[in-house]
């Protein structure tokens, strides 16, 4: 991987952790909004709200793995490391970077792991 590239999947991480932190907080503050619309809701809508709640807190378990997963990428990217699987320590096809720029593992690896 030239030095340009590990800009590119700098910046490209970089955003998409800002993206990612974003659409966290603000699911977090309108889960907050919810839990007050709560009172005000009927018995027959309880279970709607608490399925809808429990889909929430799923995407946002989701996305703070995602927000992990990016850091890591970018201490990697700093410790000179990015790119270099973490099963097998070969290079990350670069286009598997680019299609998922917070992965460890090349694309072998990360099959033998599913
Ligand atoms: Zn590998």
């Amino acid at each position: 991987m030239t030095d340009d590239d590990l800009q590119r999947m700098r910046t490209l991480l970089a955003d998409e952790l800002a993206t990612l932190t974003e659409t966290l907080e603000a699911s977090l503050e309108s889960a907050k909004g919810t839990a007050l619309d709560q009172a005000r809701i009927g018995r027959l809508s309880r279970m709607d709200a608490l399925q809808s709640q429990a889909m929430a807190q799923g995407a946002n378990r989701r996305l703070a793995e995602e927000i992990a997963a990016i850091r890591a990428a970018l201490e990697r990217i700093e410790r000179g490391t990015y790119g270099i699987c973490a099963g097998c320590d070969r290079e990350i096809d670069l286009m598997r970077l680019e299609v998922y720029p917070a992965t460890e593992r090349c694309l072998p690896c990360a099959k033998r792991r599913e």
